[in-house]
Formats: C-alpha cells, structure tokens, sequence
C-alpha cells in the first residue's frame, strides 16, 4: 500500500489525522499530508478507514505501487 494525501482536494476537516495519527497529521495550514507513503501492514486498516471517512475523498490509496497504471490513481 501506498497512500498520500492531495493536498489540492483537502479541506482540513481532520478526519485523517484521527483515524491514524501515526500516518497523517495536519500542518499550520490546516491541511493534512502523509508522514509516510508507506504505511506498515498494522497501519493500513486505519489508512483505508481514513480514506473512507474523508469527505473530500482527498485520502488516496494505492494498494499496487509495481503495477503499470498511475499508483496514485483514485480507486
Ligand atoms: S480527512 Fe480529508 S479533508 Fe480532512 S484533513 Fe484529511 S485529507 Fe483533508
């Protein structure tokens, strides 16, 4: 899994940042970014409920970095 934040999207509603604060934090801006591109297998289920729960939809996922297509594309 890889995952990052499009900050372009974000309205700093916080949602990610209490689904796993270890993942993604909020800046002076009030917008979200990733701490890591790649969550540890234990931090995945919070990442994919943050990517649930973000009213934007500014949480995206990829599960297939080696794969050919876009890995940031929108699930
Ligand atoms: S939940 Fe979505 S809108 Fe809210 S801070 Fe996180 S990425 Fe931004």
């Amino acid at each position: 899994m890889r995952v990052r934040i499009a900050r372009d999207l974000c309205v700093g509603a916080g949602q990610c940042e209490r689904s796993a604060p270890d993942v993604f934090a909020q800046d002076d801006s009030g917008l979200s970014r990733a701490l890591t591109e790649a969550p540890a297998a234990e931090q995945r289920p919070s990442v994919r409920e943050a990517a649930s729960l973000c009213p934007v939809r500014a949480v995206l996922v990829a599960d297939d970095p080696d794969a050919r297509r876009d890995p940031w594309e929108t699930p």
